[in-house]
């Protein structure tokens, strides 16, 4: 009989990699919180090593002031927005880092040489992180993370198990069209992906070219912004829309619309029991997620032709994508049959 030693000692890197901010974390391999440290920084788009540069710069920051040798670490999970090959640990057509082709495995691995390091989509690490860490014991085989943020992602646990796809971007939900005929053009080329709509990027180009449009009013949301159109972003959009402006509301409405499509069209493939929401744009939770609840509480059959998920907001907001990274590196190395 052959006995598998289990791993209680040691410590897990999780990395989680943003179009704003790269997010660093170590952990003993059980997860418990009090273990749990954390740093974050500015992505820096300066040249394609800049995110490297920057997580090995943290994490060994963060070893240092924890008194943590190197080679206590089993392992590094790292969870960036895609697509990417997990493989190579390469970052490639991504829309919002700044560069078509960034290499992370290679540059880690230099600074962090035998320490396995598992590269993960980050909505897919949304999604382990959920698992793990939130979700009911009746909804953990059938769930999916959404992160409406700089750009939008998703991960799906369906009948226990990670999608992954050939490369690792099964659920790149964001670039999933929702109007075929738009002439809205999203950062990765393609017209009328929901993350032209939704994500903070859309919210903040659709309106510059409303403002640019000038159509619909945005007295109040020029207001707000001292006309200093620079200063737009998705925050000022809501608090204007809040007011009452005219295109701020539409942007609103359509940002809420096209999410109701990708969430039908998500429930449609994975027939889900939760779908969890996070990323930035939840700052303004109290605008998004009600109307959407209501939706698929009350009409899901506009969006949706299976039973509707319930709609939920992940409790740890921007850190779901680290804790997911921490948790993909000890699935991996536990061999948790959730990846395998
Ligand atoms: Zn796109």
């Amino acid at each position: 009989m052959i006995w598998v030693k289990k791993i209680v000692e040691g410590y897990i890197a999780g990395v989680d990699i943003g179009g704003t901010w790269i997010r660093v974390a170590i952990c003993t391999i059980d997860l418990n919180e009090v273990n749990l440290k954390k740093k974050s920084t500015r992505t820096l788009k300066e040249n394609k090593f800049s995110i490297s540069t920057s997580i090995c710069e943290i994490l060994l920051k963060l070893l240092k002031e924890n008194q943590i040798r190197k080679n206590e670490l089993l392992a590094i999970g790292i969870a960036s927005a895609g697509p990417l090959n997990t493989d190579t640990g390469v970052v490639f057509n991504n829309a919002n880092l700044g560069f078509r082709i960034i290499p992370l495995r290679d540059p880690i691995e230099n600074q962090f040489p035998r320490i396995p390091i598992y590269f993960i989509n980050d909505g897919s690490g949304g999604v382990l992180g959920v698992h793990y860490f939130e979700a009911e014991e009746n909804e953990k085989d059938n769930v999916v993370y959404i992160t409406m943020s700089t750009g939008i992602g998703g991960g799906v646990i369906c009948d226990g198990h990670l999608l992954l796809g050939k490369e690792g971007n099964a659920a790149e939900i964001g670039h999933g069209i929702v109007n075929p005929k738009s002439k809205v053009r999203c950062n990765c080329g393609a017209y009328g992906c929901w993350e032209a709509y939704s994500s903070g990027t859309g919210v903040k180009l659709r309106t510059l070219e409303g403002i640019k449009e000038g159509k619909l009013n945005a007295d109040l949301l020029l207001e707000i912004i001292e006309n200093d159109t620079t200063k737009i972003t998705a925050k000022e959009v809501f608090q204007a829309a809040r007011k009452g402006d005219i295109l701020s509301c539409k942007i609103v409405d359509d940002c809420i619309f096209y999410t109701k499509v990708g969430i039908g069209l998500i429930n449609n493939y994975y027939d889900c029991s939760s779908i969890y929401l996070g990323g930035a744009m939840m700052n303004d939770k109290d605008l998004i997620i009600p109307e959407l609840i209501e939706q698929f509480e009350k009409d899901p059959i506009r969006f949706s032709i299976n039973h509707p998920p319930k709609i939920k907001l992940t409790k740890f907001q921007d850190e779901i994508g680290l804790r997911g990274a921490l948790t993909y590196a000890k699935y991996c190395i536990e061999q948790n049959k959730i990846v395998i």
